[in-house]
């Protein structure tokens, strides 16, 4: 039960947010010398028709960022480093950092593979002890991991505050929000900037009369439990008021899912069809890793030129793999199905399989179903479960479906680390 604090004094400063920038990017730049103060992309596969997935602060002072194309990065940029995601050698450096990070504060939370929250305790909570505590990080991870690694560090009252202040300032910003200096503090920052409030709330906020950082702050958290539909908005605005409320930041996993750009051979929709059923097929594997059930799924088409086409599906929750793809096949032909008018020139780039609405529990027994549905789909989830350990053991697909015999798999799984630390075991399966 959440109990809302009934007053709103200045908070001492309890944690310190740090943000690693153009984290991929960056572990490139450590591993080869030659990139240190260069240009460099980071692309998510080896081709020329895709687009950057991180970006160097040299290469963004160019102009280039995250989703540049390769092409117009080469045009700005000739002698541009263009780089091949090595997904597991960020988790490595990401390990090896918070273990830095530790050896000076205790990591309350890791957000991502580059974020994490430190609490500081009552001795470090006033202004210059913390400054000089983040200065200490910054200076321990330069020289024990390396200099091509830097942050922004944040501090403020609550983790969702602190956050903000990292964002301030980018490349190596140290910046502190004290309550007392709020709202003005924040008077620019876009609502959509501040994590929780996604394009969804944006719209219901906006429709609140609520359109800047300053009508936010004014807004009653009960009037914030009414936009949001829950107890979140509530708990959204004490933590952005300094509060230091716990799981202020979802920590249960959302939605699990895979994005993949398409090489060429997989642009037309037969062959892109087959990619998304691989996809969800790790999805699923992941689902079951974790133990979870899911009960409403995405997909997501861009075609080019077009746009994007998308489209979703709710059912009763499972984790059997046969349940989930026949849902995908439904999604896929209702999808394509308004392709239909369009040329036969036109490609699919990349494909989106996401898996939401989870839950720890499957569906209550469904007393319409015939007994022996019942059993089937239990026999059919033991099947899969056996299927997932044999991947495991052998460290790649084993057992698939023949449709997907000869697709390169390598980065299907753990493409896009920029929300999640992959577990060690997904890059297994
Ligand atoms: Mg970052």
């Amino acid at each position: 039960m959440f109990h809302a604090p009934d007053s709103l004094p200045d908070h001492p400063l309890r944690f310190l947010f740090i943000d690693f920038n153009s984290y991929f990017a960056a572990v490139e730049q450590h591993d080869d010398a030659a990139l240190a103060g260069k240009p460099v992309i980071v692309i998510p596969i080896e081709s020329e028709h895709t687009g950057a997935i991180a970006a160097s602060y040299e290469a963004k002072a160019l102009g280039i960022s995250r989703g540049t194309p390769v092409r117009e990065a080469r045009a700005i940029c000739p002698g541009i480093a263009v780089r091949t995601a090595r997904h597991d050698r960020y988790v490595e450096m990401h390990k090896l950092l918070m273990s830095e990070i530790e050896r000076h504060l205790p990591i309350a939370r890791i957000y991502s593979i580059d974020e994490c929250a430190c609490r500081l305790d009552s001795r470090e909570q006033g202004l210059a002890v913390a400054l000089a505590k983040a200065r200490e990080i910054k200076a321990a991870l330069a020289a024990n991991v390396g200099p091509c690694l830097r942050s922004s560090i944040g501090i403020a009252s609550s983790p969702l505050l602190a956050k903000l202040a990292a964002e301030l300032h980018k490349p190596d910003g140290l910046t502190a929000i004290e309550t007392r200096h709020l709202p003005d503090a924040l008077a620019g920052l876009p609502l959509r900037a501040i994590p929780g409030i996604g394009e969804g709330i944006a719209k219901r906020l906006d429709r609140a009369g609520v359109e800047d950082f300053a009508s936010l702050w004014a807004l009653p958290p009960k009037q914030a439990r009414a936009i949001w539909g829950s107890v979140v908005g509530e708990r959204f605005l004490y933590a952005l008021k300094g509060h230091d409320i716990p799981d202020e930041m979802p920590r249960q996993k959302s939605m699990i899912g895979h994005s993949r750009v398409l090489s060429p051979q997989h642009q037309h929709p037969g062959a892109a069809r087959i990619v998304a059923r691989a996809l969800l097929l790790k999805a699923a594997s992941r689902l079951r890793l974790y133990s979870l059930h899911a009960g409403r799924m995405t997909l997501a088409i861009r075609l080019r030129p077009h746009g994007w086409f998308e489209q979703d599906c709710a059912f009763t929750a499972t984790q059997n793999s046969w349940a989930l793809l026949r849902q995908l096949n439904a999604l896929w032909d209702r999808a394509t199905g308004t392709f239909d008018h369009l040329s036969l020139r036109s490609r699919i780039g990349l494909v989106s399989v996401h898996l939401h609405e989870l839950g720890g529990t499957g569906p209550e027994p469904d007393l319409f179903m015939p007994p022996a549905e019942r059993i089937g789909e239990q026999q059919e989830i033991a099947l899969w479960a056996k299927i997932d350990g044999l991947n495991r053991r052998y460290k790649r697909q084993v057992v698939t479906l023949a449709s997907h015999r000869g697709l390169d798999l390598n980065y299907l799984g753990v493409k896009i680390a920029f929300s999640r630390v992959p577990e060690a075991a997904e890059f297994d399966c």
